[in-house]
């Protein structure tokens, strides 16, 4: 048999020599983002096989890494330096050294340093290899119920109010579930914003606090999670991943999916107004137009 199996499902060994590590590799290693015992098997022993780690802040990584018991020389590798950093890694790299490259949480190169000096590696025909785990946007939208194919992942939007209302109006027509990082201190704004320049009927989903004690999913359109965050409901602290579904004439299923409720809440004789709170808070139609629905079926009987 050959020892080369391309296709196996699962592989379960570190190298054909029984290491974790090679020379001359840089691991771009995902972390937990919120719950340490997120971290993987392997993620923790190529932490503990590399030669040093590349980190954004090095006092957060040693939380991470106390946990773990690895003590290793630690790289600073942040928004600020990356591109000099990166050139002296290069060197590093090329004369063998193995390292792994962390953020401060979840995956690195996604809203966080790491694409420039995965850039540089492999510009010089340096090994990159990911060690896959957490990230805010693939534990958000994976729970979230709306449609991931496609999905479009702004990350942040711009601090600025116009610069934000700008960057919403040129996203408004895309096909495809919206994703955007948000902070506690600008989540009012953005979803206001989004409301405006979105529709504030769209369907919305915000996940706050991923995999942490106070984790919380809202559902509805983007008008009540709005309300929600206004009333307290959603509390404006934590850390928060917002999901706006797809604009409702790129989603034949979701209106299929409207319909039938709709068809199935007037025969059980439920309120036209109670029909139309329930279901603008489930889908992507707004609470006028469930009504409108409402009233067309009921009269067409
Ligand atoms: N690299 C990270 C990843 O893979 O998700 C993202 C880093 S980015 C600087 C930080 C933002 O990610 C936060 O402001 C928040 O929007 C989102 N985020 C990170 N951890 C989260 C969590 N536990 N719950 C919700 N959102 C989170």
């Amino acid at each position: 048999m050959s020892d080369r199996e391309e296709g196996k499902a699962f592989d379960r060994s570190p190298d054909g020599a029984g290491r974790w590590v090679e020379p001359g590799t840089l691991y771009v290693v995902a972390t937990p983002i919120g719950n340490l015992a997120d971290i993987s098997e392997r993620a923790a022993s190529v932490l503990r096989g590399v030669d040093l780690i590349a980190c954004e802040d090095t006092r957060h990584a040693r939380v991470l890494l106390d946990h773990l018991g690895v003590r290793k020389e630690l790289v600073a590798v942040h928004e600020h330096n990356e591109r000099e950093a990166s050139a002296s890694l290069v060197e590093r790299l090329g004369q063998g050294a193995s390292a792994a490259l962390i953020s401060d949480a979840g995956t690195p190169g996604i809203s966080d340093p790491g694409q420039l000096l995965v850039s540089a590696l492999t510009g010089e025909g340096i090994a990159v290899s990911p060690i896959p785990g957490p990230s805010a946007v693939i534990a958000a939208l994976s729970a979230s119920g709306l449609p991931a194919r496609p999905f479009w992942f702004e990350g942040f939007l711009p601090a600025q109010d116009k610069a934000r209302r700008d960057r919403l109006a040129a996203l408004a027509a895309v096909e495809a579930t919206l994703v955007f990082y948000e902070a506690p201190h600008r989540i009012a704004k953005s979803l206001a914003a989004c409301a405006e320049q979105l529709g504030d009927g769209r369907r919305a989903v915000v996940a706050r606090e991923l995999t942490k004690r106070f984790e919380q999913f809202a559902h509805g359109s983007l008008a009540s999670v709005l309300a929600d965050l206004q009333a307290g409901e959603i509390p404006a602290r934590g850390e928060f991943v917002v999901m706006v579904g797809p604009p409702v004439a790129a989603v034949g299923t979701d209106t299929a999916e409207a319909d039938a409720l709709i068809d199935a809440l007037v025969a059980e004789g439920v309120a036209p107004k109670s029909i139309a709170r329930v279901v603008s808070r489930t889908t992507c139609l707004s609470r006028n137009e469930v009504y409108a629905e409402v009233l067309a079926r009921r009269g067409a009987k």
